[in-house]
């Protein structure tokens, strides 16, 4: 980002300029919150929540990417520019806060997501009653919830690379950490997150039988339990790894012996070579464990996000940016949670600043309804990001 050459004092002035610009906002950002929330969209069909944040971001034709997303230039139209993402989905949760302007039924954003945007929207606007030395481009990225990943279509689509895209900056509300702290640690903050199913196949019969067929419920549970040892033996143990079993299906009646017996399980890990280790040991365990009990067993991995690494420099150059908005900085929170945000880490300096909101639900619990205060404190936490990017290049 050699074209910009800022110094910090010029940086300075800009966030004060901005900072203003960005209180002027608020008060409508926090009026779309609430139209989002009240419509949201599941992950692949979020065309009606781009539009509608494209428009209010002023600029309603903005091209699409990735399927639903959409990607607008605030600023300079050329040289570098700072991304900064927000995602466009809900979750198919059923709410249960009982807000004025709750969603209907099935549909959900239980994850912050219309926090998100409403912030970046603010932002957006902020930026374009200001004169920008460098770009930001605003990310409207579709399918955080789900496979395939949103961010990676993004990444493969070559849009950050046509606007030069020199540092991402995502923020994601984060009920574990107290309100007004912002958590942005160096280095790895999210885990990597792949998905097990254990399938195990044994032979159908009667109840009463039983030494005429084979159970595979027994094997499987005996399976599940081995996986819960395996994680804590397999590792060093000052690496950190969860493995969580979720879901675990077999038969339909009491007294008949099924045929077959599965799990779903979330593998979490921070560590490259721990991840691969574990793919190959924990289907060795699975097929062993079965095997001890005339069953096949098989582990089916599907990858899922690598894990979220926040670039060292970006990261400490944005820290005191973060302190001049008031935020306290917590430089070592990290968690098992999973954000594809991880795939754009991936492709350039990234940073992920988690934010602490006064809330006693957790992200994803049909209560989870963070105050409105917190589409504030996103959008300052988004131009602390933005400034950061600008420190680095001066
Ligand atoms: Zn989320």
């Amino acid at each position: 980002m050699s074209d910009a050459q800022l110094t910090v004092a010029e940086i300075e002035a800009l966030r004060g300029k901005l900072d203003a610009a960005l209180a002027a906002e608020l008060d409508g950002a926090v009026s779309l919150r609430h139209e989002l929330h009240a419509a949201p969209d599941l992950s692949g069909a979020e065309g009606p929540t781009a539009a509608v944040v494209a428009a209010a971001l002023g600029d309603p034709d903005a091209p699409q990417v990735a399927g639903t997303g959409r990607v607008l230039r605030i600023g300079p139209a050329t040289g570098p520019s700072v991304a900064v993402r927000g995602e466009l989905d809900a979750l198919p949760v059923t709410e249960q806060t009982g807000a004025a302007w709750a969603a209907p039924a099935g549909v959900m954003h239980a994850c912050g997501h219309d926090v998100h945007l409403a912030a970046l929207t603010a932002l957006g606007r902020a930026a374009r009653a200001v004169e920008l030395p460098v770009a930001v481009l605003a990310v409207l990225q579709p399918r955080e919830e789900t496979f395939p990943s949103g961010a990676l279509d993004i990444v493969g689509s070559g849009v950050l690379q046509a606007h030069r895209v020199c540092a991402v900056i995502g923020v994601h509300l984060q009920h574990a950490l107290p309100s007004g702290t912002i958590g942005a640690a160096t280095g790895p903050v999210n885990a990597a997150s792949d998905e097990l199913e254990i399938a195990v196949t044994g032979t159908a019969g009667h109840a009463g039988y039983p030494h005429l067929a084979v159970n595979p419920v027994p094997a499987l549970c005996a399976a599940v339990l081995a996986l819960q040892q395996a994680a804590s033996r397999l590792t060093d143990p000052t690496h950190t790894v969860a493995l969580s079993v979720g879901a675990v299906t077999a038969g339909r009646a009491a007294n008949v012996i099924p045929e077959t017996a599965t799990a779903l399980a979330s593998l979490r890990t921070f560590d490259d070579a721990d991840r691969s280790r574990l793919h190959q040991a924990l289907a060795q365990i699975v097929a062993s464990t079965c095997a001890g009990y005339g069953c096949r067993g098989e582990l089916k991995i599907t990858l899922g996000e690598p894990p979220l690494v926040n670039d060292p420099a970006l990261t400490t150059a944005t820290w005191p940016w973060l302190g001049q908005s008031g935020f306290a900085v917590a430089d070592d929170f990290r968690s098992c949670g999973a954000d594809d945000f991880s795939y754009y880490s991936q492709s350039a300096p990234a940073l992920m600043l988690f934010t602490g909101t006064p809330d006693t639900v957790t992200l994803h619990h049909p209560k989870f309804l963070p105050p409105d205060d917190m589409v504030g404190e996103v959008a300052r936490a988004m131009l602390a990001g933005y400034l950061g990017a600008l420190t680095l290049a001066g």
